[in-house]
């Protein structure tokens, strides 16, 4: 069985973004940029379902600019054997991405994708389901285990209340949480593998998919600065400022 992992491009988690001065959005120009977290773990754990033989092959996807080759090249260092770029200039909405990303899997055949729950920039937290619902599979979102049977995907899920577990049917779709799994780090011999490994590259019009823009950004705002605290003398004066100036009680 193939598995099919997108890898999204995105601005470090470690870098503080600045709104842009029109608000337009945020400045990226010159910002660190990395691999998305959830798709890390994602990698992870298609890499580790194939060493313990319930899969074959991981083909890592990333759709965007040129230089996602270098996500890709990192996805393929913790173990993908082979990639594929999307490439084009457009900024990708959730939308274009899984019909792009439906393209692919209408050629590549695999048994499952496993995506990250969610991209760290625009935290959409969409393209998994949309995905899902173009193939007409079913999908295990906020994957916190997972296991594969012959045909059978088990998937324990975090939920509100605790946590759930649900069986699948494969081809499936299966999105990653936080907790499952911690991610190796690229070793050096596996980036200079990583380096001669299959990185192929297509269009999104080879593809047959339209990826303009559905949805217009009208603002980007800085969160409000958080304001100093302050020592209250009593209980009472701490319940005053509650109904009073926090408006709370
Ligand atoms: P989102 O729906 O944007 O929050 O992204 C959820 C997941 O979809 C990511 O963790 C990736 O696995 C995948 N994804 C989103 N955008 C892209 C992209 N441009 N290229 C490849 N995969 C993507």
């Amino acid at each position: 069985m193939k598995i099919l992992v997108p890898v999204k491009r995105v601005v470090d988690y470690n870098v503080k973004v600045r709104v842009k001065p029109d608000n337009s959005g945020v400045d990226i120009a010159n910002v660190k940029m990395s691999m998305n977290p959830f798709c890390e773990i994602a990698i992870e754990e298609a890499v580790r379902l194939r060493e313990k033989g319930a899969a074959t092959e991981v083909v890592a996807v990333s759709a965007g600019v040129l230089q996602c080759q270098e996500t890709l090249r990192n996805a393929m260092a913790i173990g993908a054997d082979r990639a594929i770029l999307i490439e084009t200039d457009v900024e990708l909405q959730p939308l274009a991405v899984a019909k792009l990303l439906k393209a692919i899997v209408d050629k590549e055949q695999p048994g499952l994708v496993i995506l990250g729950k969610q991209a760290i920039d625009d935290d959409a937290n969409q393209t998994g389901q949309m995905l899902a619902a173009l193939l007409g599979w079913g999908q295990a979102t906020f994957a916190s285990k997972v296991e594969v049977n012959g045909n059978t995907a088990t998937v324990t899920r975090e939920v509100d209340g605790g946590l759930e577990t649900i069986s699948l049917k494969l081809p499936a779709i299966i999105t990653t949480d936080l907790r499952l799994n911690e991610p190796r780090y690229a070793t050096l011999p596996n980036i200079m593998k990583a380096k001669k490994k299959q990185l192929d590259n297509v269009k999104p019009a080879e593809l047959g998919v339209d990826v303009t823009p559905r949805l217009t950004t009208l603002k980007v705002e800085e969160p409000p600065k958080r304001q100093g605290g302050v020592k209250v003398a009593d209980v009472a004066a701490l319940i005053d400022k509650l109904k009073n100036e926090a408006k709370v009680i």
